[in-house]
């Protein structure tokens, strides 16, 4: 057995610290970033916060409304190609994302999909653990089939892993092991790594070979999202705080008091697997839990406090666009354990 003992930190363990800073208004801020990657030739120019590829987060719904801002919308990888047809008319393709698994379905299918338009520029390629070895395979395969596209793979939360998966041939790492709002895995497997420190980390590693990171996860709010870009994230992804909107998946649910309500779940969650693959696993814990949500309504206002919060961070630091925020950021430590606190376990 080995321990490692230095603390390691989450958003709640730290703030922003201010600084002197020319900027007289938040609305000079650009949040506006402009993007090469490490393999492909295309480039990428928008806000880079990106709705989480769960069943109720990357619906087209959501799609629909998160491109007038500019920000990316990873689908969720049970639609299938039909609904993709559907769809892609009514969308701009510059701000989607095909999700896909590693399995040699998943990539027919993601040839598929990515035929539909040619400007479908980016792939998810996304599993559970990406410390498994086949996982590698299959990034360099995807990165063999796809010079042209802009390719994400995940999850992970450590330098080491960060550096193969780029070298595999990924243009964007994507960070998180248990940070998730609906994510039980640090429960039942015990397994996770603090969130800051794991984007520092990974960013780190990644910026050292030419790559890119996305923070996914454990963003509760809009000062979280800038604490995230502050570590060095380049995107961040967020499933919770784009759930429970009109957009979002699931039926509006309305009690006896005439509250409304949306249910959100972990695509791990007993629930998805039941849903998408008739059941858990006998192999297999759920790792992920079902939330009920107030409904928010329109997931506008939710965008602009998102953006206005960020825009904030950013003044308040001094930086001009979400590029320098990590450059101008100091994080003060303001508790004296890492605040990933465990609540009851619940089945
Ligand atoms: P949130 O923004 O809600 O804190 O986190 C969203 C992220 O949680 C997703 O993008 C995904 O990486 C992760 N996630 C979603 N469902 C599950 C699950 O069932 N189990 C685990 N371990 N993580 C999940």
């Amino acid at each position: 057995m080995r321990i490692e003992d230095e603390i390691k930190l989450t958003f709640d363990d730290v703030l922003i610290r201010p600084k002197r800073s020319t900027l007289v208004s938040r609305s000079e801020v650009d949040l506006t970033r402009d993007f090469k990657f490490k393999y492909t030739p295309k480039t990428w120019s928008g806000v880079p916060i990106i709705s989480a590829n769960m069943d109720t987060t990357g619906t087209f719904e959501t799609a629909k409304s998160l491109e007038k801002f500019g920000i990316l919308t990873a689908l969720h990888k049970f639609y299938n190609i039909k609904d993709w047809e559907e769809n892609l008319d009514f969308l701009n393709p510059k701000y989607l994302i095909v999700t896909v698994g590693s399995s040699e379905e998943e990539f027919e299918k993601a040839k598929k999909i990515l035929n539909l338009n040619n400007d479908l520029d980016f792939i998810c390629l996304d599993v559970a653990n990406g410390y498994r070895e086949d996982f590698l395979q299959s990034v360099t395969k995807f990165r063999e089939a796809f010079p042209e596209k802009i390719i994400m793979a995940g999850n992970v939360a450590t330098r080491e892993m960060t550096e193969a998966i780029i070298l595999a041939g990924a243009d964007i790492v994507k960070v998180g092991i248990g940070p998730g709002s609906v994510c039980t895995t640090r429960k039942v497997a015990g397994v996770g790594y603090p969130q800051l420190s794991s984007i520092s980390e990974c960013a780190d590693a990644a910026h050292g070979l030419g790559g890119h990171v996305i923070s996914d996860g454990g963003c509760k709010f809009p000062g979280d999202v800038a604490k995230a870009f502050g570590a060095g994230s380049d995107f961040v992804m967020l499933g919770g705080m784009f759930a429970g909107h009109t957009e979002s998946g699931g039926d509006l649910i309305t009690d006896d008091n005439g509250q409304m309500f949306k249910d959100f779940y972990g695509m791990s969650s007993e629930l998805a697997q039941q849903r998408y693959y008739g059941d858990l696993a006998e192999h297999r814990a759920s790792e992920g839990k079902k939330v009920r949500l107030k409904y928010k309504g329109s997931i506008d206002i939710t965008v602009q406090s998102i953006l206005g919060g960020v825009r904030s961070a950013c003044s308040y630091v001094g930086a001009k666009n979400l590029k320098d925020l990590p450059k101008c950021t100091t994080f003060i430590r303001v508790t004296q354990t890492t605040n990933e606190i465990f609540t009851t376990y619940e089945n």
